[in-house]
């Protein structure tokens, strides 16, 4: 049977995004929506046979419980909201799949793989370049040895952020700035490609305080990762231009994927010439997405545990908060 999902939050990412790639999946289907917007639902729900009576808006949400066709509850909603639905979808005996940045903050965090735990749920969070098959092959490549002894790591993130009003550039709902945005996107290529975790970050913030945009949260902050084996890994995160790259460089040669971790159009190639482009094996979905959706739900039918647990946003957050302590504290910040 395909488990169902319910998604949380008729946005641009679970609206324009998710819901659109129930169609590539062979274990996933879409149940059930959750809106504050009653005929927004109502209209989605037509457009893709969701049946009305599995509507809820956020007050009558822990209703869920009663809801046997849900499994799965799927939080697209502003960071600040993630800890809150998620832990009520556990207390409603609902497994998680929650967006990136996990939450505000690490004591969140912890919290949402407690009331996970509590209620024998899983938790996953939504981190799609783990099946993106680009990603997958450049991974694949540099751990093969296929550029010799890593060295060095770089990616570079950003987009132009736009309407100042913008739930994104107000801090108590986004948590931060680029950084928890897109940042954290080179933050964890950083260590899914290295396969290490750093034992510190030094971090410089640059941010024009006169842009009506950046008056909550940063724009821009370079941060430099320590990993165990010697390898150094630079990183740049900014609100004001578009950029997405990630190189990694080994003592015999180089990874590039540039755009590295977009929607599509990604590409990737070994050594200086990138006319010479690699075309990966597909990955474990039809789509990264379709891939991130069925993978929640085989883990849940064979009882294993995500590759990208709520622990992988713990760890992204935590290291998150010490690139903002050392950038504040203009000092080098060793990890525990
Ligand atoms: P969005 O603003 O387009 O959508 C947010 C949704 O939450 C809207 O439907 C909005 O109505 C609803 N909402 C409920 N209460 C709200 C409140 N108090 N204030 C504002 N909105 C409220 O945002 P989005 O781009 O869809 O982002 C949602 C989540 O998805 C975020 O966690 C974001 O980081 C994540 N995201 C992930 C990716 C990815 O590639 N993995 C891409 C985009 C967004």
């Amino acid at each position: 049977r395909k488990l169902g999902y319910a998604i949380v939050g008729l946005g641009g990412y679970g609206l324009g995004v998710i819901i659109p790639q129930f169609k590539n999946c062979q274990h996933s289907k879409l149940v059930a929506l959750v809106s504050g917007d009653p005929a927004k639902a109502k209209r989605v729900a037509a457009e893709y046979g969701v049946p009305e009576r599995n509507i809820y808006d956020y007050k009558n949400y822990d209703a869920i419980k009663d809801n046997p066709d849900i499994d799965i509850v799927y939080v697209c909603l502003p960071v600040s909201m993630h800890a809150e639905y998620t832990i009520r979808a556990a207390k409603a005996g609902k497994h998680v799949l929650c967006e990136k940045p996990m939450a505000v903050s690490s004591a969140e965090c912890q919290q949402m793989i407690d009331a996970c735990k509590q209620a024998g749920k899983k938790l996953m969070i939504g981190y799609r370049c783990h099946f993106e098959a680009n990603n997958l092959e450049a991974r694949r490549i540099a751990r093969s040895g296929g550029i010799g002894k890593l060295r060095y790591f770089r990616s570079e993130h950003g987009f132009t952020a736009g309407n100042p009003n913008a739930w994104r550039l107000k801090k108590a709902m986004s948590g931060g700035g680029s950084m928890m945005d897109i940042g954290i996107y080179a933050l964890n290529a950083a260590r899914y490609m290295t396969a290490e975790e750093p034992i510190s970050v030094y971090a410089k913030e640059t941010t024009d305080r006169n842009d009506p945009r950046f008056r909550e949260v940063e724009d821009m902050i370079e941060f430099q990762l320590e990993f165990p084996s010697g390898v150094i890994g630079s990183c740049m995160s900014m609100y004001s231009a578009n950029q997405n790259h990630i190189l990694l460089m080994g003592d015999k040669g180089r990874i590039d994927l540039e755009p590295g971790t977009r929607y599509d159009g990604n590409q990737l190639w070994v050594g200086q010439d990138r006319s010479k482009l690699i075309t990966p094996p597909p990955g474990p979905g039809a789509t990264q997405w379709a891939g991130q959706l069925d993978h929640l739900a085989q883990c849940i039918k064979q009882d294993k545990q995500p590759i990208v647990p709520g622990e992988e946003g713990l760890r992204d957050i935590r290291i998150i908060e010490a690139v903002y302590r050392s950038a504040r504290e203009q000092k080098r910040i060793a990890l525990v």
